[in-house]
């Protein structure tokens, strides 16, 4: 199969039957094998029976249903997971994105050996104040943290090498970073096209301001995946070392002092009832703790490795 097709999707039911003879359109003019799947991401309007209604008359479309709203990482996740097709495209419902873009990006993944390939929305129709300021500032952010020179993350068209969704997890608000986690896993081949961005036709945006505020809170999360991305639990089993030892010689210097007390008299107050000492034992226990979570991450850490070893067999079979 060339192409899979994944549409993560919420309350869109206007838009959806369009979308799909649009893709239709490009697919057949192509001459492509193809498969859509809808992952209607926990709708509350009629878009699952229109799904329903559009997996019947063509047996290439499918779809996947949430039980709530999860958010548009999982649904791109699950998506992943299904995907048959060797270059694997998501793209919105809203027709923001759209369907003649999919042959170039096809390209490139097939013949440029693009790992990866995202849209670049060079010109937004959405209101300048609520999304391009900041996000402007939000995909500068990104690039400096990731040191993934993209100029767009937020691109909701993108296209992959099947092989890369199968080995990445998409989870969290993580859809926006979707390269950060690519190179991670080690698909260094990541390029960007633009592409044609039109206004939402229907109905209205599901992300508010608190999208940027995620946003940027992962960003954290990016930027500690790309620093200690082999081993992040090193740097708790290194700060959890680093307070046990402040702690034990705190702890243990007032201790000597103490004893020191019992056979020489010392000026005031310095060691008997020391807060000081009580605080140097907490910061031990602290750090003992933060060591051990340090290492219980890392045994976690190896056992999901090896269900990525599983799957690379897998898909390269
Ligand atoms: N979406 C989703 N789950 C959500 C929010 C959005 O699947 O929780 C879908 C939405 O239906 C659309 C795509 O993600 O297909 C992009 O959302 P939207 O158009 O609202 O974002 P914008 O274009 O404003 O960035
Ligand atoms: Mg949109």
């Amino acid at each position: 199969m060339n192409l899979s097709i994944i549409i993560p999707l919420l309350n869109e039911e206007e838009s959806l039957q369009e979308l799909q003879n649009w893709i239709l359109t490009v697919m057949k003019a192509n001459n492509y094998s193809y498969e859509i799947i809808f992952i209607d991401d926990g709708s509350t309007d009629k878009s699952w029976s229109i799904i329903e209604q559009l997996s019947i008359e063509n047996s290439n479309v499918k779809g996947i249903r949430f039980l709530k709203n999860f958010g548009k990482s999982q649904a791109l996740h699950a998506g992943f997971a299904k995907a048959q097709g060797d270059v694997i495209i998501t793209m919105d419902a809203d027709l923001q994105d759209s369907p003649n873009e999919i042959p170039e990006l096809y390209d490139m993944i097939i013949n440029q050996k693009f790992d990866l390939v995202s849209g670049w929305k060079k010109k937004r129709y959405d209101s300048v104040f609520a999304k391009n300021i900041p996000s402007k500032l939000f995909n500068w952010a990104a690039r400096k943290t990731s040191g993934v020179q993209l100029n767009d993350f937020n691109c909701g068209l993108k296209a992959y090498k099947n092989i890369v969704v199968k080995n990445i997890e998409v989870s969290g608000e993580m859809h926006r970073y979707i390269p950060v986690l690519a190179k991670n896993a080690g698909f260094g081949k990541i390029g960007e096209k633009v592409v044609l961005h039109q206004p939402r036709k229907y109905g209205e945006t599901k992300f508010g301001m608190d999208r940027f505020i995620n946003g940027f809170l992962d960003l954290i999360t990016i930027w500690f995946l790309s620093r200690f991305g082999k081993r992040p639990m090193h740097l708790f089993g290194a700060l959890g070392s680093l307070m046990f030892i402040i702690g034990f010689l705190s702890a243990g210097f007032i201790g000597i002092m103490k004893l020191y007390k019992l056979y020489h008299d010392l000026p005031y107050g310095l060691v008997t009832n020391n807060p000081w000492f009580y605080i140097s034992l907490t910061t031990m226990i602290i750090g003992t703790q933060l060591f051990l979570a340090g290492f219980l991450g890392e045994i976690i850490l190896r056992t999901k490795n090896n269900e990525e070893r599983y799957k690379i067999s897998e898909t390269t079979k």
